[in-house]
């Protein structure tokens, strides 16, 4: 893919794509974190793209998120499927603007600690889930257990209605019944 792509620098020689693991330190810590470049195969220069530069930068993101104790991203996308929310509800939920969940979740930026607070509450406890979902009035967006329970109930009570109906009918009017029976029966198929 990458690999007609001509040197930038010596304009002879096509590039291709390595990656190495290098170490870095970060507030006392050290990791090993994956370093992804272009080289060179005339005149040996190594250097970072746009797309590796982002990559590098990503992996490096997620490397201090973890040192801070903040959620990750690999975290945040996790507890956004927990709930079943597109990014664009965990941004309105949330807040953090329309695109924020696609940066926190590809560890482009890092989420405020206020953020990671409210993350970390929520997918801790249903119920703070809940509260946030009637705080914001995103009720008619989320699923809820109860209100399923509420329609199969609603719709017990339709069915227990016709067969009154039915009952009442050959009292008042057999004839009128009867010619109604073969559609019943096809109801009740
Ligand atoms: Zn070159």
């Amino acid at each position: 893919m990458n690999t007609q792509e001509l040197c930038s620098l010596c304009g002879e020689g096509h590039v291709t794509i390595h990656s190495e693991m290098v170490e870095n330190e970060y507030k006392g810590q050290k990791a090993m974190l994956p370093l992804v470049f272009k080289q060179c195969g005339t005149c040996g220069s190594d250097f970072a793209g746009a797309s590796e530069a982002k990559l590098n930068k990503r992996a490096l993101m997620a490397y201090r998120k973890q040192v801070d104790g903040m959620l990750t991203g690999e975290e945040i996308t996790a507890l956004r499927k927990q709930y079943k929310m597109t990014q664009g509800q965990a941004a309105r939920l949330f807040g953090g603007g329309p695109v924020a969940f696609s940066k926190y979740e590809n560890d482009d930026v890092v989420q405020s600690e206020a953020m990671d607070t409210l993350l970390r509450l929520v997918r801790r406890s249903k119920e703070a889930f809940w509260a946030l979902v009637e705080e914001k009035e995103m009720r008619a967006e989320f699923m809820e257990p109860k209100p399923v329970v509420q329609t199969a109930v609603r719709f017990t009570s339709l069915t227990l209605v016709r067969r009154v109906e039915a009952r009442v009918d050959p009292r008042y009017n057999p004839r009128e019944f009867r010619r109604y029976e073969p559609e019943d029966a096809a109801c009740n198929l």
